[in-house]
């Protein structure tokens, strides 16, 4: 469950930002309140989020 646009600070099960967050329901975790991502899943999306501003016209490709 990751998107390009996600945000760094999103929450770490499904990725929707804290301030929108509230509860939510995703398998497996069922419903949940916002989570503080790992270090890794930060890294990934703060690196998911250059790679989709450098190259906007691949994003849909892939
Ligand atoms: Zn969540």
């Amino acid at each position: 469950m990751s998107r390009a646009t996600d945000e760094p600070s999103a929450c770490g099960h499904c990725g929707i930002p804290a301030r929108v967050h509230y509860q939510q329901w995703i398998e497996p975790v069922g419903w949940h309140q916002w989570a503080a991502p790992t270090t890794t899943q930060i890294l990934a999306r703060m690196k998911d989020r250059r790679t989709a501003c450098t190259n906007p016209t691949t994003k849909e490709s892939q």
